[in-house]
């Protein structure tokens, strides 16, 4: 039996009154291991092909299309699959998040607690491209993380933003289909898999983290249209993060109802009876418990905004957005016309893409700065934001020339342009090293692939196969 003196006493005590019968079942499961999973990315491959060309025993995860197990004696993060995006490690429970909100091709969608990514990613793969996905993150750092794992994984529709919730609320008034807050708590639910949450655990910071979620959700509420969907989750087992937050809540917005899902026979119904004012529904949200899955502990509640799509407000609330007007707006849009067609041209003469490779995007060209970025069409004016990513990055302009972004090669196929060439898992680990290669292709800008998917882009010339992985993403993988 697991030595509760690993755990903070007071959490202890606090699990042993709430579970009573359970509490010994759940004390042992922190005796077993952990479990690794990693997630398929369906904006690169099939079920049936991931699963012929991935060398390692999988096994599916029931809640998540998407998810398998892997064994602890594997390392899929250090395989040259995981940096063409082929996959994402993840969490099994945290899996069920994004499965639960449901995304659908074409609709609004805000993640706005999302470093590294985990959600995003999977809410991304689910929208195949159509549609707009925010993904915002407070700290600048871990924006820079979350925006690198969406470039790898190859997503073009999504906005990366850097601003605080608040911020967020004013320039997204009722703009979303669908919000997911995964929001940042006391980390309970991983006291398996990271000592630092046990560490810096506090019942202070339990109370702290619930007022937070509480200032967070208000704000995600409001950016949520009506009869739109909002998902909280957190990865604790604190009644007052977790069903307290959500009655709390509905308290303050009568307008929002707890939803009843389809979800896994292995989710445990919350608890009304740990919370002082119960919503009304609680039962409807979901606690996954590590004794009772196979999987770290988690919550998530899905709540529904009252109201019909048709009633919402019209789109025009959000062009105040829109800084530059006049004569400064039409200097702006002539230089972004120009610019347009030179990139067209260098997409078809020097990337090898078809005519109508761009115009068949779902996005417009905007120039910001020195570089060229694809913006999803239903992205609103981004003048005035902490903007990571305005969309998919294209191309750097230097000195009246273009260079490929590796954002773009990412979110390429190979079917798409004939200026690829396929590595050898030799030379694919030189590669993203940083090392020039020997080669005998054409002149030029070179899709450089691994077993038929993207790394990045190299330039052929005089044998050489110069190397433009980007610097800050060069790694040794064995
Ligand atoms: N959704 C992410 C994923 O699946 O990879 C994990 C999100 S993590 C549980 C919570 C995130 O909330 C952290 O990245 C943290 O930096 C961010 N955060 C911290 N304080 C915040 C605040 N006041 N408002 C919004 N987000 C905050």
């Amino acid at each position: 039996m697991e030595d509760r003196r690993r755990l903070p006493e007071a959490f202890c005590m606090r699990m042993e009154g709430l579970l009573g019968a359970e509490w010994n079942a759940f004390l042992a499961s922190y005796d077993e291991n952990r479990y690794y999973g990693l997630r398929r990315n369906p904006l690169k491959s099939s079920a049936e092909r991931f699963m012929e060309q991935m060398p390692y025993a999988l096994e599916k995860v029931s809640w998540a299309e998407e998810g398998y197990y892997y064994g602890t004696e594997d390392h899929p993060g250090k395989d040259v699959l995981h940096e063409a995006g082929l996959y994402y490690i993840q969490e099994p429970s945290a899996m069920a998040v994004a499965q639960i909100l449901d995304p659908q091709p074409g609709e609004r969608v805000l993640d706005l607690c999302a470093a590294p990514g985990g959600k995003s990613t999977q809410i991304a793969g689910r929208m195949r491209g159509e549609g707009l996905l925010v993904a915002n993150e407070v700290i600048p750092d871990r924006a820079g993380i979350l925006s690198q794992n969406v470039e790898r994984m190859g997503i073009k529709n999504c906005v990366v933003c850097n601003e605080e919730p608040e911020r967020m609320a004013e320039r997204f008034p009722g703009f979303f289909d669908r919000i997911v807050v995964d929001a940042p708590c006391s980390g309970e639910g991983m006291f398996r898999k990271d000592e630092t949450a046990v560490e810096q655990w506090s019942e202070a910071h339990v109370q702290m983290c619930a007022d937070r979620q509480l200032m967070i959700l208000r704000e995600a509420a409001k950016m949520l249209r009506l009869g739109g969907v909002l998902v909280y989750s957190t990865c604790t087992f604190a009644p007052d993060e977790n069903e307290g937050v959500i009655s709390r809540f509905v308290e303050e917005r009568d307008d929002f109802v707890i939803e009843e899902v389809p979800h896994d026979t292995a989710f445990a119904p919350g608890r009304e009876e740990w919370t002082a004012q119960p919503a009304p529904g609680l039962e409807r949200t979901m606690r996954l418990w590590p004794h009772r899955l196979k999987g770290e502990g988690h919550y998530i509640a899905r709540l529904r905004r009252s109201g019909r799509k048709e009633e919402a407000v019209s789109d025009s609330v959000w062009s105040h957005g829109r800084i530059s007007g006049g004569r400064d707006r039409r200097r702006t849009d002539v230089k972004q016309k120009k610019q347009a067609e030179v990139l067209q041209e260098f997409l078809v003469k020097e990337l090898g893409l078809g005519e109508d490779w761009l115009a068949e995007q779902r996005g417009r060209v905007e120039l910001f700065g020195e570089q060229l970025y694809l913006v999803p069409e239903e992205m609103i004016p981004v003048q005035g934001m902490k903007i990571r990513r305005p969309g998919l990055h294209l191309a750097t302009e230097k000195k009246n020339r273009l260079e490929p972004a590796h954002a773009l090669a990412l979110a390429l196929t190979t079917a798409e342009t004939d200026r690829s060439l396929e590595l050898s898992q030799e030379e694919a680990v030189r590669y993203l090293r940083g090392e020039s290669l020997v080669c005998d292709s054409r002149k030029g800008w070179t899709l450089l692939t691994y077993r038929g998917y993207p790394l990045g882009f190299g330039k052929a010339s005089g044998g050489q196969m110069k190397n433009h992985y980007p610097k800050g993403l060069r790694k040794s993988l064995f």
